[in-house]
């Protein structure tokens, strides 16, 4: 039976960049005999140009149907002046919620090759490899009431509110355990339970679903102290699982470990696996056009889209070890570019990946 992935390259360099993963795509699946079958469709600004909505019906319709989503990205400066109702971001967070995806994973990891690309020691983050998984359906940026008020003594005061409910964090517990089991059974749980009620009752569910898994070994670290950690000793952790805007912070701050942005991946899931991936990059709307961004991130997109939804981790793997032989012959995009490198554009760096596949 053949597997659907719906494509949005979106906006700005999307278009570019995703051009490559699907050349990817297609080689690994004339390779392995994976039997994909690829829809194009809109999202973000492109959408609103064709259909006059960053996320068409229809464009919903098919992403329920897909197996799978592959995104590249959207924004730009030619739709900001828009309603807010309208504009390119609104779209990517209505298909996040409409496809119920609250499993945020975002890998950290560090090329042995790109070692002096981050700002941080070569020691502190050579080898790193870890995992954030984030809740991204609830929390502070869901939580109501929210809003703006006039006090008694005439001043305005701005409120927000952070529910977790037991299923929510029972969910999101069983994902980060379950991606510790498939690395290295090891999970660290962020909160603040010594401050926030919520914090209190996600650590007391997540001590409740580690009863299922014996074999990962399970910590918990308050959201300030993993902060410090994170630029002080990174390799200490394996899988990091955490709220909704701890988890956006952190894994901003994770992935600039890397010190290129370039060559993240991201996936958010769903309950069933179901997914939707994309580069963690915006569409960096400064270079788009001129065939000089990194598609990197994207390509190891389709990697974890193959892992995660569609259980091939041998075409998964080969994608990374293909993305790490072009690495050692020396090629490099501008943003990860050194003395001593050869400089290639997107296209040349798509094609170097499928040679090496
Ligand atoms: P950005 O990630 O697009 O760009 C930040 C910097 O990184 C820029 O200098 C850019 O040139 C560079 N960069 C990003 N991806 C690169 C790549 N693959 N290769 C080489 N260099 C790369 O962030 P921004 O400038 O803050 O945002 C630009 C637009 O993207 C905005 O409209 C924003 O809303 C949108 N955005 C979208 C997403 C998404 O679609 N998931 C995420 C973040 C930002």
């Amino acid at each position: 039976m053949s597997k659907q992935i719906l494509v949005l390259p979106g906006d700005g360099i999307g278009p570019e960049i995703v051009a490559e993963a699907v050349k990817v795509l297609q080689r690994i699946d004339a390779r392995d005999g994976l039997g994909l079958e690829l829809v194009f469709d809109e999202l973000g600004g492109a959408a609103y140009d064709k259909y006059g909505s960053p996320l068409a019906d229809e464009t919903l319709e098919r992403a329920r149907a897909a197996d799978a989503v592959l995104l590249g990205a959207v924004g730009g400066p030619k739709w900001d002046a828009l309603d807010p109702a309208l504009r390119p971001e609104r779209g990517l967070l209505k298909i996040r919620a409409e496809l119920g995806l609250f499993g945020n994973l975002r890998p950290a990891i560090l090329y042995p090759q790109l070692a002096n690309a981050s700002t941080l020691k070569a020691e502190v983050v050579a080898g790193l490899d870890i995992l954030i998984v984030r809740e991204l359906t609830g929390g502070i940026y869901f939580g109501q009431p929210r809003g703006t008020r006039t006090l008694d003594n005439g001043e305005r005061q701005a409120y927000d509110t952070l529910p977790y409910s037991e299923s929510e964090v029972r969910r999101i517990a069983k994902v980060g355990f379950d991606m510790a089991r498939l690395r290295g059974k090891k999970l660290c749980s962020v909160d603040k339970a010594n401050v926030l009620a919520s914090s209190q009752l996600w650590r007391a569910i997540v001590e409740q679903v580690a009863t299922a898994y014996p074999d990962v070994a399970l910590s918990h670290m308050y959201v300030d102290n993993a902060a410090m950690q994170l630029v002080r000793a990174p390799k200490q952790f394996d899988v990091i699982v955490t709220d909704n805007m701890f988890g956006d912070i952190l894994s901003d701050q994770a992935s600039m470990l890397t010190g290129s942005i370039g060559m993240l991946p991201s996936a958010s899931l769903d309950a069933n696996n179901k997914g939707m991936y994309e580069p963690c990059h915006g569409s960096a709307p400064d270079i788009a056009g001129q065939g000089i961004a990194n598609p990197l991130a994207t390509i190891l997109s389709v990697a974890m889209l193959l892992r995660y939804s569609f259980a091939q981790a041998d075409s998964a793997d080969a994608i990374e070890r293909a993305v790490g032989k072009v690495l050692d012959s020396g090629l490099r995009t501008a943003d990860i570019w050194s003395d001593g490198f050869t400089k290639v554009g997107t296209a040349a760096m798509g094609d170097a990946v499928v040679a090496a596949l």
